[in-house]
């Protein structure tokens, strides 16, 4: 049959990336497409697949905005530390995530960072159809100066192989070393501009200097690759608003001037709060100093992101996994913690995984939300998100995923 495969999903309680769930919707899918999203039930055409959702929410496949597809128990011993393990070994890891982050509902995911040009390949990988993953955004090695946090702590001392790390100093080595980035194939830069955040160093040190910061995004930009930076003080937030940066990571340190700036400039946050406050969880709370930095973090961030929130920050998810005590796969709880413990309305953090995400991806016009003329990427969940966010950390209410028209599980997987 050369015709194109039409869906038509009735009875959906549909969420569209942006408002608030319209139960009773129909939605009906061409190809790679949404061609169509009614408030009722739809004439179908002669040959339509119809699928009967009965209440099932539909909503769109959501982003992972700081994914690290290598990272496998990182950090469980002082050395080898993970970034440097054999390319092989780590691209088999990579494998594995990348499939189970689709299959956890994640349509599309942005690094935010590799080692040895590992992500450039997963993406041929994906589009080759030689493994299932999500729409992949590749991300760089670690670029910063030399003696900067990872770079000092012992386990990186004198690498042969400068696997997981790219050091440069000064602006013409900044701007060599994105280059050479982009050349292997990252279409995201990630910077350490600071410590702190679950690093060993202290937030207050900035790593790079202004100059050489200006010139690593204006090569990045030049070649069409975005850049994103862990940042910890806000100081480094200001230098990096003023030299471009497209997406903040973790954003610690940020005041109201900070958010007035962001929400001006469009800038997207990833504020990855989840994996420090299972960390501070797993170690009981108090005692080190290690954990008394990390609630400080928690503290503060449990006060500014509502605040960033409500401004309209483009705010989005993703977070470390794959760090020690923090496993791949447990995607959908980052979600519940926005909602049950910084405070967030479930509908601001499903548009946060789903219309930011795609935003920060610079294809809000194709993919994101619910909307006729956009990409078919879309979850079936039994229950609604909107009112329970906990069924979205629950893998068994995933009934489907499909990613561009083509259900990648679900029942009505090898349908077309
Ligand atoms: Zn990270």
């Amino acid at each position: 049959m050369s015709e194109v495969a039409r869906f038509v999903f009735t009875n959906a309680n549909l969420l569209d990336g942006d408002g608030p769930a319209r139960p009773g919707s129909t939605v009906t899918v061409a190809g790679d497409r949404i061609v169509s999203v009614h408030a009722a039930p739809a004439e179908p055409d002669p040959g339509d697949r119809m699928l009967d959702l009965g209440g099932r929410t539909l909503m769109p496949g959501m982003v992972s905005c700081h994914f690290h597809a290598t990272y496998h128990q990182l950090g469980a011993k002082p050395a080898p530390f993970g970034l440097e393990e054999p390319p092989a070994l780590q691209a088999v890891r990579a494998v594995r995530n990348l499939e189970g982050v689709l299959r956890a509902g994640f349509t599309s995911a942005v690094s935010a960072g590799a080692p040895f040009a590992i992500d450039p390949a997963m993406r041929r990988a994906i589009a080759e159809g030689a493994v299932a993953g999500p729409r992949f955004v590749p991300g760089s090695r670690d670029v910063s100066t030399t003696g900067h946090v990872n770079d000092s702590a012992p386990w990186y001392w004198e690498l042969g192989a400068r696997g997981a790390l790219r050091i440069c100093d000064g602006p013409d080595e900044f701007r060599r070393g994105v280059r050479a980035e982009i050349r292997e194939g990252a279409r995201i830069i990630k910077m350490f501009v600071t410590g702190g955040h679950g690093t060993v160093g202290p937030p207050e040190r900035t790593e790079m200097s202004r100059a050489e910061m200006s010139a690593a995004i204006e090569a990045a930009h030049e070649r069409g690759a975005m850049v994103r930076g862990h940042i910890a003080n806000r100081e480094a937030i200001a230098m990096a608003l003023d030299c471009g940066i497209d997406v903040i990571d973790h954003g610690d340190g940020m005041d109201d001037e900070c958010i007035a700036r962001i929400v001006e400039a469009r800038t997207a946050v990833a504020p990855s709060m989840f994996f420090p406050y299972r960390l501070w969880q797993s170690l009981g709370g108090g005692g080190l100093g290690f954990t008394e930095s990390l609630k400080a973090d928690l503290d503060a961030a449990l006060a500014w992101l509502p605040r960033a929130n409500e401004a309209g920050m483009r705010l989005v998810v993703g977070d470390d996994y794959g760090a020690v005590g923090f496993p791949h796969g447990i995607y959908g709880e980052e979600l519940a913690f926005y909602v049950n413990v910084v405070g967030i309305p479930p509908l601001d953090v499903l548009r946060w995984a789903t219309r930011h995400g795609a935003e920060l991806m610079g294809r809000g016009d194709e993919l994101g939300t619910v909307a006729p003329g956009k990409l078919a990427d879309l979850l079936v969940v039994d229950g609604d998100p909107s009112v329970d966010i906990e069924v979205l950390a629950d893998p068994a209410r995933l009934v489907a995923v499909m990613k561009g028209g083509r259900f990648e599980t679900g029942p009505w997987s090898g349908a077309d």
